[in-house]
């Protein structure tokens, strides 16, 4: 199986600019790319997952946001970034669109998206980890305590229980990820180290 992080994308990859359609107007965060990379190489599938009401709206098409998408894969790509899949979820109860003005069950924080991937992927959804910019994107650590979930852009740094706060963004969540990986990692070996000291001890006597 396998470990992903569920990325948002207005927010948390790019500048959020409300309905956000135009190439032009794509503009990525600071450190998001360098972030992404990171995680990459710590073995994660990148997966994103995004609400774009824009489209129940009237605002734009599936068209358009799918041509955005495939934009910001093929310059992601360019710079060693292989993004696995991407979930948009097109709805608003009350959109002006009629065909996509429902109650769906895909709009953050409801979990159709997740559980999406989770099954085209082969996720093993206890290693993995969600990120976004509003409480509503990680709505998956809020219901299962094995997956980390951080909150970027907040006023302060904290952790509770497995949900994180940060000032920063997915540079600095890479980061973290990469440190508790690098700490997790001694954890064992010391644990390791204990067994085996004390089975010599034990043989010895
Ligand atoms: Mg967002
Ligand atoms: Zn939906």
């Amino acid at each position: 199986m396998e470990k992903a992080v569920f990325i948002d994308r207005d927010g948390t990859i790019n500048v959020d600019k409300h309905y956000l359609y135009k190439k032009e107007d794509f503009e990525y965060l600071p450190g998001a790319r360098e972030g992404l990379k990171i995680l990459q190489d710590l073995g994660y599938l990148l997966i994103i997952v995004t609400n774009q009401s824009g489209i129940a709206r009237g605002y734009f098409d599936e068209e358009a946001y799918l041509e955005l998408d495939k934009s910001m894969k093929a310059d992601l790509l360019l710079h060693g970034i292989n993004l696995t899949d991407s979930y948009y979820c097109p709805h608003l109860i009350d959109g002006t669109i009629k065909k996509y003005a429902i109650d769906c069950e895909c709009r953050k924080p409801k979990l159709g998206l997740f559980e999406r991937a989770i099954k085209d992927h082969n996720i093993d959804i206890n290693k993995s980890i969600v990120i976004g910019d509003s409480p509503r994107d990680i709505g998956l650590a809020g219901n299962n305590k094995y997956v980390k979930g951080f909150l970027l852009y907040q006023n302060f740094d904290m952790q509770q229980e497995n949900i994180y706060y940060m000032k920063g963004g997915l540079l600095e969540v890479a980061e973290k990820v990469k440190e508790d990986a690098r700490m997790d990692a001694l954890n064992n070996r010391g644990k390791n180290l204990f067994i085996r000291n004390l089975k010599k001890w034990f043989l010895s006597r």
